[in-house]
């Protein structure tokens, strides 16, 4: 059997593909949910089948290490009755590193998906970039999402580093949205490295563009975060609104023209959409978008960046975060190691 643990509103997107091609290959698997993100959760939880599993852990003013805590007491039974044949986290959040961690004490494998991005900077993003760097090393399965996270993983000599494409990507794949070039201009800004003077200076900057083509109609689901939303009174030609749920907010990129963002996940999905995007940092972790040419970085003038591109958005480049098969990979690769997943254990 195959245990999955989860906590976050992205793991449960990003895990979405595997555990659909577990249960269409009749793979037994059971899901653990630790609630890390109870309020997170709402929208993207059709994806998975209901947890077998709720740690709810969730206290108010929690640090990271009563979050350890607690999984690591509530966990440890639970893997006690199931003895999976392996275990599977995804990605770098507290919930990951410290699943993989029981699993690791027990003997029991660890398989990480999203294995191997790094920024080399335990302070950025924190805890994740040393949540990330744990996993990998601990981990039996490294499942890359691109070669340049499998060359890191590598050069850490971590085991059993392959190379799977993003399991986001096949989630858009398997949305079946038809990619068109619309008339909107979609951004999303919530970065704390732009909260301040940054932030202020991206809005005015939209807000002229906004103003400059009428035609054009500027959407910007805004986060509500105050640091975000002190400045929301600058927009007055933007159409600003809620944070979007996941399957609106994808809709929204496959139709979008252009896209303004400073997230890091977006720039995974808006690739399978074909959409350029002008990425409000001086740098990404995600590399392979700004190689492939249809991500750009913008440190300060989104003027001139913008005017660049909004008269020919348009590009034919391939996702270099996926081509929609890597949960395949992944389950493949398990039963490649444990033949016996496939016997139904
Ligand atoms: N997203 C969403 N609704 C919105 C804006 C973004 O569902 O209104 C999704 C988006 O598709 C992506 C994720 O939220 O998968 C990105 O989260 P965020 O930008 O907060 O984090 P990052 O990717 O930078 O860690």
């Amino acid at each position: 059997m195959v245990v999955i643990c989860f906590g976050t509103r992205p793991e449960v997107i990003k895990f979405s593909s595997v555990i659909k091609e577990l249960s269409e290959r009749k793979i037994p698997f059971k899901t653990v949910f630790t609630g890390q993100h109870k309020e997170l959760f709402d929208d993207v939880s059709d994806l998975v089948p209901a947890p077998g599993y709720r740690l709810d852990l969730m206290k108010k003013n929690q640090t990271l290490n009563h979050i350890v805590a607690a999984i690591a007491q509530k966990l440890t039974p639970i893997l006690n009755t199931l003895r999976p044949t392996v275990l599977l986290v995804q990605g770098d959040t507290t919930t990951a590193m410290t699943s993989a961690l029981c699993a690791f004490n027990m003997n029991i494998p660890v398989g990480h998906v999203e294995a191997g991005l790094r920024t080399f900077n335990l302070n950025a993003p924190f805890p994740e970039e040393g949540n990330r760097q744990i996993i990998s090393r601990i981990a039996a399965f490294n499942w890359a999402p691109t070669e340049l996270s499998a060359k890191h993983l590598k050069a850490e000599k971590c085991s059993n580093v392959e190379v799977t494409g993003n399991t986001v990507v096949d989630m858009c794949h398997n949305l079946n949205y038809k990619g068109e070039y619309g008339n909107t201009v979609l951004i999303t800004l919530h970065r704390r490295e732009n909260f301040g003077e940054k932030m202020k200076s991206y809005f005015e900057q939209i807000e002229t563009l906004a103003k400059r083509y009428p035609k054009l109609e500027f959407v910007f689901p805004m986060h509500p975060n105050p640091k975000v939303q002190e400045n929301r009174d600058l927009l007055k030609h933007v159409t600003v609104t809620a944070p979007m749920g996941y399957f609106d907010f994808l809709k929204a990129v496959s139709k979008a023209k252009l896209i303004i963002t400073d997230s890091g996940g977006v720039q995974e999905e808006a690739g399978t959409f074909k959409k350029r995007i002008l990425l409000c940092r001086p740098n990404t972790e995600r590399a392979e978008g700004v190689k492939a040419g249809f991500v750009q970085l913008v440190p300060d003038n989104l003027i001139e960046a913008f005017e660049k591109v909004i008269h020919n958005p348009e590009h034919n480049i391939d996702n270099p975060f996926g081509d929609g098969k890597a949960a395949e990979r992944i389950v493949n690769s398990m039963i490649n190691r444990f033949p016996k997943l496939n016997k139904h254990d």
